[in-house]
């Protein structure tokens, strides 16, 4: 018996109900909590059997322990947006409860990514006898996974690692984002950065770029960014000289996303508009499509795999651990497109790992710190196989 609280009824929270509310040997009482009720409404009536709703705020601490309390639940999958991490943190705390998210902390006036905060909480979890799981989507949270299973059964030494990640979806409108809009666009215009010998080094956002032959996709452009996962993997993986994270992005993307910087549509400070303090980029998606409407259109798929470089046995190897989803079968099966899909399952899976106790300890966890066998066998039964191309250790992968 299990009781699983979900908090945010967005892309990722439909894919994260339809995939708990399917699998009720762990996930046997579930509650969808969302700040717009209509939303996990919706949900709620599409899933299989029944699962409970409720209107929250999950700003609000101490509705968020209420609510907790009332369910009686064992877990949160948290959800909704970066900027209730803590707040939602602390309510885990103060109610008795485990805790997972799938994106880090971030303060709504800087865009900056670190775990800092919550690697701060690491004591009073510890105390409490309780865990909280970090970033279980799929980056974050799959390609810690591949990491760790590498390290695990892969390497004996890993030296360089790439995070690739590639979207070749089509959704036919001219400029969209496939997660939500405020979150993608200040992580794509922030300074790309990568860790080397024990050092963080600085670039230009978007200024960096090299070709991939994606498997099932083929050639596209991927350009270095930072991505959260680089903070704890340059700290977990053992002997690693380099580590960096690439995205793919269309020409018609970058050239939109330009003109919406040059004119300021991208900025996080207020302006006044009209009497009125206004955020831009707050704006922006109340104009942009609805990431959750992309599911229906959205036509390809989405390749995302961590390239590594490292010893076996005395010998240079160099594989790509990879997945490939098909953004038209994730809308079929629940009705999302493959980025919340991506993101949805492995929180599901980790979830799982948390309540069957495979992984549960007390304390808070980035994904490569546990077992990586029980989830990876798990993506292989939930829908997110996983595949490992060997390539020749001398060969140019990524080309200028
Ligand atoms: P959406 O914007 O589609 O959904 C967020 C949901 O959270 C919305 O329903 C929103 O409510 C709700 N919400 C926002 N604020 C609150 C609040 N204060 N209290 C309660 N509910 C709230 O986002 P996505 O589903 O695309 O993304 C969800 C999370 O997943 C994000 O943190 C994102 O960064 C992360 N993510 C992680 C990835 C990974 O691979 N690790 C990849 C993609 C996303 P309302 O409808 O009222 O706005």
């Amino acid at each position: 018996m299990s009781r699983v609280l979900i908090i945010g009824a967005g892309g990722v929270g439909r894919v994260v109900a339809h995939k708990c509310a399917a699998l009720r040997e762990v996930f046997t009482d579930i509650c969808l909590a969302s700040r717009t009720l209509s939303k996990a409404q919706q949900i709620a009536s599409e899933v299989k059997g029944e699962i409970e709703i409720a209107q929250l705020d999950a700003d609000r601490v101490s509705d968020t322990v209420a609510l907790i309390r009332s369910f009686n639940a064992d877990l949160v999958i948290h959800v909704a947006l970066p900027y209730q991490d803590l707040a939602i943190m602390d309510a885990c705390l103060e109610a008795g409860v485990d805790y997972l998210d799938t994106a880090n902390y971030e303060p709504p006036d800087q865009a900056r990514f670190e775990y800092r905060w919550q690697w701060d909480y690491q004591q009073r979890f510890q105390s409490a006898g309780l865990m909280a799981l970090l970033g279980s989507g799929f980056d974050p949270g799959v390609t810690n996974v591949f990491c760790a299973y590498a390290q695990k059964h892969l390497f004996d030494e890993i030296h360089e690692v790439d995070i690739l990640d590639c979207n070749a979806g089509d959704h036919g409108h001219p400029f969209a984002t496939n997660f939500n809009p405020e979150i993608n666009i200040r992580e794509v215009t922030a300074p790309g950065r990568y860790w080397e010998q024990g050092q963080w080094k600085q670039t230009e956002p978007l200024s960096v770029s090299r070709e991939f032959d994606f498997p099932e996709v083929g050639l596209r452009r991927a350009y270095l960014m930072y991505h959260e996962e680089l903070e704890s993997l340059s700290l977990h993986l053992k002997g690693l000289k380099r580590i960096r994270f690439w995205m793919t992005f269309g020409e018609a993307y970058l050239n939109h996303l330009k003109v919406l910087e040059n004119v300021g549509m991208t900025g996080i400070e207020p302006v006044s508009f009209q009497g009125q303090e206004i955020i831009p980029l707050q704006f922006l998606k109340v104009l942009l499509p609805d990431p959750a409407s992309l599911g229906p259109r959205t036509q390809g798929q989405t390749c995302i795999g961590c390239l590594i470089h490292g010893v076996k046995e005395g010998k240079p190897r160099r594989i790509f651990l990879y997945n490939v989803c098909d953004h038209q079968s994730c809308y079929q099966e629940v009705k999302s497109q493959a980025v919340s899909y991506t993101t949805g399952v492995p929180a599901m899976i980790g979830a799982k790992q948390i309540l069957t106790g495979q992984w549960r300890q007390p304390g808070v966890f980035n994904m490569e710190q546990c077992d990586p066998d029980p989830f990876m066998n798990d993506l292989n039964h939930f829908g997110l196989p996983w595949q490992i191309k060997e390539f020749g250790a001398d060969e140019e992968l990524l080309q200028h």
